[in-house]
């Protein structure tokens, strides 16, 4: 230890969870910062990755055991305080290790050490007389011609270039180097394809347009916060059309001109390509301005330099999905959610964040502003809005006016006893396909696979089986022929006949977009059809192309599931249907209903976006049923009141917060038992304090021969909850069959 040295401490990235101290070596030490990587040894010569959390420790340890830090990686730091502070913050909130955290968090060719692509530019270093040039002609003539191109050039160039362009020697450069008559610098290039990926999006041609009145306030109100530098929220609530996307731009910019930095994050970016396409091209006139677009296709090298663009303060904007939310923007001054409500939002795997509520926790570590958006927000942010932690913003016209679309309600009941068989697009949607067709108007079929096939519905008056204390669909099992509820365990044998009206053809299986799109050439022989299914999804390029074939009018007809719906802008589209609307509402989910009425408002805001009218038609069993009625009459607002009512009823979130607690193995007995296990414990600890229900199975009880079972624990305080359960969790000793996962703030309860 020398007097220079500076003590750090140190995350590793290799599972240790406890932090480690190191020695800074004096070399090193004045570059050491809060958020370097380093390579530090652990055990005997191992060396591994970590992050530095604090400079200048003094821990009350033996200072002469401490080992040196092995090598300072990056010049300078990747992450800063604000997001180690929020690592340690969805650590103990998500109740998942401080590794998984920061594996989320740091891209892997950056926490890996990548090295940054450099090149290398040759220069004059010292200028040369005319005298000792022409001693240099003489003794190496290869030397002096080099010196005199690079003279006459002027500028530096790039080595390789130079080499081969003027046929020059390497070891005449080098020499010249050595020498120090040329000067060698290195230069760190960036492999992010600026230019290239515009193309990969939608560029859509940005017209600067004039804010409405509506929009003018709603981006004062957020300029307002912004002034105030502090941490504020606002609920951004428009409907669809009604141009939040230039309420979202026109906010960035005034926080660009502040010199902030702008963090724009959308449920997939490969879905909205349109909005990702509409900020770059707002970006395209200010080159001063590095922006990254953080998607799943970017090579190592490209998300590498995008990070470091960002850590080193060059890049001011993301624009991304959910992991976007931890890249190291320096000065951040505003972050934006797009459709706040999505559940796409959540992760499904450890850590399981929830996107939107980190970037809500960010913006207060940061102090920076946070807008949330959406045309149907999610109870807990509305709930929020209410109660005055939110600042409510709301668009409540379409741009020019123009009017929401009319919205149909087939009743399937009614088509089903007239066509005495199992169709699957009404007379209605039939005729105005036709008619759309005849028109040179668009139309685009929405399939809704949210649902899972398992509930059971009556195909002759709609009744679906509900469990009598929990609200929530009964899910069929063909195995023991019972109905489940997945929230408390009731059960009861399954219906042969409708408990209502004594029919028997309570079955019920989904659609496919396969099957509609074979109705619809059947019908429609002549009209250009396009589905859109998981396997378009997955090819890169594909998606894009059918959305632009799609928008120059190469595509008559649309179909897909709801998965596509969000954010396209399609003037021509006229007609919107939505074969199965009930799919998504009976779901053993207490979110059910909300989720159905949001794909409803969603999916017929793609309607009528143009100077064309739209209309909409949904095809249901259920026809009366709330998330219908209200979306129906595009009531958003009474919608989200009487739905937060059931909540309250129920004390379901955002009531309450719901952990939910999985458990799995091969063996469903040891797994049941061990899930009763834990169940008591958490009673003994916790009393009234949390409530318990189960352990049930879950509604897919086998995934890969893994039984799986559920508890739920509702509680009023997250973090103490979650704490003492993974105090429970680590007093267990748990056999390797037996895995367990909780999951706060659960949205999946599959
Ligand atoms: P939302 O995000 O609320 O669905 P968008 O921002 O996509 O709405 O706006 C819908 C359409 O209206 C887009 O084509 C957009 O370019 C256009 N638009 C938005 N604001 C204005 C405005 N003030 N004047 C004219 N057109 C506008
Ligand atoms: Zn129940």
């Amino acid at each position: 230890m020398n007097i220079d040295d500076r003590i750090v401490s140190v995350w590793l990235f290799s599972g240790l969870e406890k932090e480690l101290h190191y020695i800074a070596p004096k070399a090193i030490s004045n570059k050491v910062a809060i958020g370097s990587l380093v390579k530090v040894p652990v055990g005997g010569r191992r060396q591994v990755m970590g992050i530095v959390n604090a400079v200048d420790c003094r821990p009350e340890i033996d200072l002469m055991r401490l080992k040196a830090i092995g090598q300072l990686v990056y010049p300078h730091p990747i992450l800063n305080k604000g997001l180690l502070d929020l690592c340690e913050w969805t650590r103990n909130y998500y109740a998942c290790s401080r590794e998984s955290v920061l594996e989320a968090m740091v891209p892997a060719p950056v926490r890996d050490g990548m090295a940054p692509k450099v090149e290398k530019h040759i220069s004059v270093g010292t200028v040369m007389d005319e005298a000792s040039l022409e001693e240099l002609r003489k003794r190496a003539r290869k030397q002096a011609e080099l010196y005199e191109i690079v003279q006459k050039l002027g500028v530096p160039q790039k080595k390789s270039d130079l080499l081969s362009r003027y046929a020059a020697s390497p070891s005449a450069c080098k020499a010249l180097v050595d020498k120090g008559i040329l000067k060698e610098v290195e230069i760190v290039k960036d492999r992010v394809a600026y230019e290239d990926e515009i193309g990969e999006f939608e560029y859509v041609s940005e017209q600067r347009v004039t804010l409405n009145e509506e929009q003018a306030a709603a981006v004062d109100s957020i300029e307002e916060s912004r002034k105030e530098a502090k941490f504020i929220v606002h609920l951004l609530q428009g409907v669809t059309g009604s141009g939040k996307t230039e309420v979202y731009l026109s906010a960035m910019e005034n926080a660009l001109r502040d010199g902030k930095s702008v963090l724009f994050l959308v449920p997939e970016v490969a879905l909205t390509p349109q909005t990702v396409g509409r900020l770059r091209s707002r970006l395209a006139d200010r080159p001063d301005i590095q922006s990254v677009v953080w998607h799943s296709h970017l090579s190592a090298g490209e998300r590498m330099d995008a990070w470091m663009a960002c850590a080193t303060g060059k890049a001011r904007v993301v624009v991304g999905a959910r992991s976007a939310v931890f890249a190291p923007l320096q000065k951040l001054g505003l972050i934006i959610v797009d459709e706040e409500h999505e559940p796409a939002y959540k992760q499904d795997e450890s850590p399981r964040y929830h996107g939107r509520d980190i970037a809500v926790y960010r913006g207060f570590l940061e102090k920076a502003v946070c807008v949330l958006g959406s045309a149907t927000p999610s109870l807990e942010s509305y709930q929020n809005a209410l109660k005055g932690k939110y600042r409510h913003d709301r668009l409540t016209k379409r741009i020019d006016d123009r009017s929401l679309p009319m919205i149909h309600i087939v009743d399937m009941r009614g088509e089903m006893m007239r066509s005495k068989k199992n169709i699957s697009l009404s007379s209605m949607l039939v005729e105005k396909l036709r008619n759309r067709f005849e028109n040179g108007e668009q139309s685009i079929l929405f399939i809704n696979r949210r649902g899972f096939s398992a509930s059971m519905i009556c195909q002759e008056c709609g009744h679906v089986p509900e469990c009598k204390h929990c609200s929530v669909t009964m899910t069929y099992h063909r195995f023991d022929e019972t109905i489940k509820c997945h929230m408390c365990g009731h059960e009861e044998p399954a219906p042969h006949k409708c408990p209502e009206c004594n029919d028997s053809k309570i079955r019920w299986k989904g659609l496919g977009t396969q099957r509609i799109e074979e109705a619809v050439k059947t019908i429609l022989p002549m009209a250009r059809t396009v589905r859109i299914d998981t396997d378009t999804m997955t090819k890169k390029y594909l998606f894009r192309e059918i959305l632009g074939k799609f928008r120059s009018g190469k595509i008559d007809i649309l179909i897909g599931t709801q998965m596509i719906a969000k954010g396209l802008d399609f003037p021509n589209v006229t007609l919107v249907g939505l074969v199965d609307a009930d799919l998504s509402m009976h779901v053993p989910d207490f979110r059910a209903h909300e989720r159905t009425f949001q794909l409803l408002v969603q999916v017929s805001g793609r309607a009528g976006r143009g100077d064309l009218e739209g209309e909409v038609v949904v095809q249901t069993f259920t026809p009366h049923a709330d998330p219908i009625q209200f979306a129906r009459q595009a009531d958003v607002d009474h919608f989200l009141e009487m739905e937060t009512q059931i909540r309250q009823q129920h004390n379901y979130p955002p009531n309450r917060h719901l952990i939910r607690h999985l458990f799995r193995g091969p063996n469903p007995d040891k797994v049941a038992f061990f899930a009763e296990q834990f169940a008591k414990r958490v009673k003994e600890n916790f009393g009234d304090a949390v409530e318990l229900r189960g352990p049930v199975p879950c509604s897919i009880e086998k995934i890969k021969d893994h039984y799986r079972f559920q508890i739920w624990y509702f509680t009023n305080k997250a973090r103490p909850t979650v704490a003492k359960l993974r105090e429970i969790e680590a007093s267990i000793n748990w056999p390797d069959d037996v895995i367990q996962v909780i999951d706060v703030d659960a949205y999946s309860l599959g």
